[in-house]
């Protein structure tokens, strides 16, 4: 893959910074070092006027010179001399106009000399700010071969299509997405043959999907299989700090576009610039909005039969502007989704295939393992995975390998070294077992996979509950169960410590937005409640936001209160189970502190 433009890789200043420090510099050299310039002329010596109206009327001087109120004058010796009169006093009123006398008397232009300590008091300054400010805009711009003034230009990339090589089958999984990907291909390689069926060509596609999900690389692999040039630029690179910047680099790149035509101009994170105009707050708002208004313009001004498609990717289509989804623009989406079981499993050989794999290793079993990973994820897993056998020195990637950078980038690394009281391990123990057995009672939360007080990342210990095969829906049921198993932690706490910690505080966050979510958007908040969607919108005005309820004060102290019940219930129900299996909690727990994790199979084996 060859990019043809060159990469900005220095970082740029703040522009008003450096003006403001040249300024004070340019001021500073012009107040203190106004230069002496009688340092340059020859000695001349000092005399008064009336002396050297006296050496005149002798016939002594060769010549007089009068520039301004400065008076030198030169005797036939070659001595110089100077002085100084009235500024407005003449030659007639000095008397200096004998047409007798051989003087020759001049009056110079006040200007003449002056002119160049001018340049360099008053242009020097100015000139020296202007060398800097291009100097800053090169730096702005940052395309050497944009010059100094290519700030405006637009920043894309082209990747060459022959050098490109990124293919289709490199993408494992999202069939439907590569369906509707085949078909923008066949229109970017035929386009008369559409035209001619009178099919109207999308504009716009929008690839929709969570990050590392694969829409960057799915961009490109449309882009090699298309075999036509490919401009990707990324939304915040238009977010830039001078004002119309971005909407004429926005120009800039749709010209190139079409002038390259049939080509591909892939806007990525198109969030950044895309956001709901009036909305959100903040510097560079103005500007996103020029920006985003050039690209709807720029796209309503394809004429019908320009072979010029449009690509955008965000995983947040929710704040993406109205006016971008509108037909005629972004008009097609394609989700992208998380992949599943069988996609984890695709692109796991993917990533496998330029590595040394053992004989042990199923990626199935890893597949199987990951659920809930994206591809940019998985792509990790099997890096981790090989650099452990590089540092263990093996000759190829084991299941082990596998299994370990699976945890590692779920839990984060494993960090022996922090050290944590017994106090606190006891505590921590206390609460994951309390996790486990709350799960466990339940009927629909996953099974337990492990439990370890092993401090990972930021978590100190952790309950790892995994389902069993990918879900797309979830009970009302199910949520409740994880909420009691949520409050299984802080309740095994309060049983045996009669207090609980600080520990909790995630645990307390996400039961409460289970809760909340189950009352205001699934409708499993009550009969008082009823099915009904109440959503809370935010909405701009003059750099402020303001939420803004679709419900009276009324109804939401309904929905306060339904979400406190449900949280309650919860609660009530993690008390019961573990009040139940009290001698569990103790025993496991105790377990769980000797051995540091405790596996699947070791966790049922306490209810056999
Ligand atoms: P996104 O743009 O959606 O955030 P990327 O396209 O940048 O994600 O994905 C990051 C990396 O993850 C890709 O370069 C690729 O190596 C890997 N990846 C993601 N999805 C897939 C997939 N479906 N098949 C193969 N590799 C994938
Ligand atoms: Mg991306
Ligand atoms: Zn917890």
């Amino acid at each position: 893959m060859k990019k043809i433009a060159p990469k900005n890789t220095r970082k740029p200043v703040n522009p008003f910074l450096v003006l403001l420090v040249i300024a004070l510099i340019g001021a500073f050299i012009s107040l203190t070092f106004k230069p002496d310039l009688s340092f340059f002329q020859n000695k001349t010596q000092e005399i008064s006027l009336t002396e050297l109206i006296q050496k005149y009327n002798q016939d002594e001087l060769k010549d007089i010179k009068i520039k301004g109120s400065e008076v030198t004058a030169e005797d036939f010796q070659g001595n110089k001399f100077k002085t100084f009169k009235e500024p407005f006093a003449t030659v007639a009123d000095l008397k200096l106009d004998n047409p007798a006398k051989k003087t020759k008397v001049e009056i110079l232009d006040t200007s003449g000399e002056k002119m160049w300590e001018d340049i360099i008091l008053g242009i020097g300054p100015v000139i020296l700010l202007v060398f800097l400010f291009m100097f800053m805009f090169r730096r702005v711009g940052a395309g050497g071969e944009h010059g100094p003034f290519g700030f405006g230009k637009s920043k894309a990339k082209i990747y060459d299509p022959k050098m490109h090589k990124t293919k289709l089958s490199e993408v494992a999984g999202m069939e439907e997405a590569k369906e509707e990907v085949v078909e923008i291909i066949d229109f970017l390689k035929n386009p008369k043959k559409y035209q001619s069926m009178g099919a109207k060509i999308p504009k716009g596609v929008l690839l929709v999907g969570a990050p590392g999900t694969g829409k960057t690389l799915l961009a490109r692999a449309i882009a090699g299989e298309a075999h036509v040039p490919f401009f990707t630029v990324s939304g915040s690179e238009f977010v830039e700090m001078f004002v119309g910047v971005g909407a004429s680099r926005v120009r800039d790149l749709f010209k190139t576009a079409k002038r390259n035509a049939p080509a591909i101009i892939f806007i990525d994170e198109i969030d950044a610039i895309g956001k709901q105009r009036g909305s959100g707050s903040g510097g560079g708002h103005d500007e996103r909005e020029q920006t985003l208004n050039q690209i709807l313009t720029e796209m309503d001004g394809f004429e019908p039969g320009a072979a010029v498609i449009v690509l955008a990717a965000t995983n947040r289509p929710d704040v993406l502007d109205k006016a971008l989804l509108r037909p005629g623009r972004f008009d097609r989406r394609v989700h992208i989704d998380m992949p599943d079981m069988n996609a984890r499993e695709k692109i796991l050989n993917i990533h496998a295939q330029n590595k040394h794999l053992s004989q042990d290793v199923d990626l199935k079993k890893i597949a199987s393992k990951t659920v809930g990973y994206s591809g940019a994820e998985l792509e990790n897993v099997m890096n981790e995975a090989a650099i452990a056998a590089v540092k263990n020195r093996k000759k190829s990637i084991s299941q082990e390998n596998l299994e370990n950078a699976v945890e590692k980038i779920s839990m984060g690394m494993a960090r022996k070294s922090r050290k944590i009281t017994d106090k606190e391990l006891k505590i921590i123990a206390y609460h994951e077992v309390g996790h486990a057995l709350a799960g466990h009672f339940t009927e629909n939360c996953e099974p337990v996979h492990k439990i370890s007080i092993i401090s990972r990342g930021s978590a100190l210990g952790v309950t790892w509950f995994l389902p069993e095969e990918d879900t797309y829906l979830n009970s009302e049921q199910k949520m409740f169960d994880e909420m009691v198993s949520l409050h299984g932690g802080r309740m095994a706490e309060k049983m045996i410590f009669g207090q609980t910690t600080t520990g909790a505080s995630n645990d307390l966050e996400r039961i409460s937005k289970i809760a909340r979510s189950m009352v205001m958007t699934y409708g499993m908040g009550g009969k008082d409640i009823g099915p009904v969607v109440f959503a809370e919108k935010s909405r701009g005005f003059a750099g402020l936001e303001f939420h803004e309820k679709e419900f009276s004060e009324a109804t939401a102290e309904k929905i306060d209160q339904a979400v406190k019940n449900l949280v309650e219930k919860a609660e009530k129900e993690a008390e019961r189970i573990l009040k139940k299996h009290a001698d569990l909690l103790e025993k496991i727990a105790q377990d769980l502190l000797e051995k540091e994790t405790i596996s699947r199979e070791e966790f049922l084996a306490y209810f056999e």
